[in-house]
């Protein structure tokens, strides 16, 4: 459908949580507070930006959504960690 071009989607951590979950909503175009779809259908909180200097408290949550991490595989997608 649209040739070679591979979509990108974003290992995210929402507020609070453990689990990361993919989202295919570009980080820059979210804010904090804000619900956004993930690929296993539920949504996730955008945290707070963490300070400039500081290391995000996501940055140690490493275990994936199952159901993200297969739609993932499934649809080839190019995956990456995101911290906010
Ligand atoms: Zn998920």
């Amino acid at each position: 459908m649209f040739g070679q071009e591979r979509q990108d989607v974003f290992w995210i951590v929402g507020t609070g949580a453990r689990l990361r979950h993919a989202t295919t909503m570009r980080p820059g175009a979210v804010y904090s507070g804000q619900q956004v779809p993930v690929l296993c259908a539920a949504r996730v909180k955008i945290p707070q930006a963490t300070p400039l200097g500081r290391e995000p408290a996501s940055k140690a949550v490493t275990e994936l959504c199952p159901e993200c991490a297969r739609e993932v595989e499934d649809s080839g997608f190019s995956a990456v960690f995101w911290d906010f």
